[in-house]
């Protein structure tokens, strides 16, 4: 990965006034980049929390993405975490939105490309529905949850729900906790000296996060 190609690649992406958008963030999220190439999650867009810090999963649902990094021997800064979209899209000065489908394809075709054709991960994790959809688009988080796909853009992505998902549907917390589990498991068959999987911390069911351990540490 050159680093400063990357460095050029964000500033261009903080200056970027391409779309409607620009119009109510606070500033554009361009995302994290981790000090391995191993992998890359990939989410929407900003919400509130995030345009407002410029960064990627912060608030409720960035926390619960720690909390499962840590299940599985990994902290944030190993990791990527990008989203398709750079500028929250809103109704309202607090409201997030769903973003539209063009405004999806024209930023993610714009940005997101550019970021992981410089990161190479080894390996795409998709977070919630609308990421996946940007990759493959007539599909259903339901039917492609759990796997890996191949996409028209010649990446494989590993399907997971977004972490705000996983908040309001805690029954499906074990299922989460598998998809995490894969996830290292697919790291680890294609591991060599510039991933940062602790083993050390995490085998085991046990260390697995439920819900409420994510609640006991807010
Ligand atoms: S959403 Fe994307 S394309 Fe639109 S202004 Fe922000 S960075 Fe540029």
């Amino acid at each position: 990965m050159s680093e400063d190609a990357l460095v050029q690649l964000t500033n261009e992406i903080k200056a970027c006034v391409a779309c409607q958008l620009k119009e109510n963030r606070t500033q554009v999220v361009p995302g994290v980049y981790g000090q391995s190439n191993g992998i890359c999650f990939v989410g929407e867009a900003p919400g509130y929390y995030e345009d407002q810090k410029g960064l990627p999963f912060v608030g409720r649902s960035g926390k619960l993405l720690d909390n499962m990094l840590e299940g599985i021997g990994l902290e944030r800064d190993d990791v990527s975490i990008l989203n398709v979209i750079k500028c929250r899209p809103t109704t309202n000065e607090r409201g997030n939105r769903t973003p539209t489908e063009s405004e999806l394809r024209f930023c993610g075709d714009r940005w997101l490309f550019k970021q992981l054709k410089l990161l190479n991960p080894r390996l795409i994790v998709t977070l919630g529905g609308i990421a996946l959809k940007f990759f493959i688009p007539k599909a259903k988080v339901t039917k492609y949850v759990g796997k890996q796909h191949n996409t028209n853009y010649g990446l494989g992505i590993f399907v997971t729900y977004h972490p705000a998902y996983i908040l309001r549907n805690y029954n499906i917390m074990e299922t989460y906790n598998e998809h995490f589990e894969e996830i290292k498991k697919t790291l680890n068959s294609t591991t060599n000296e510039t991933t940062h999987i602790h083993n050390t911390q995490s085998k085991s069911k046990s260390k697995q996060k439920s819900l409420s351990d994510f609640f006991k540490s807010d």
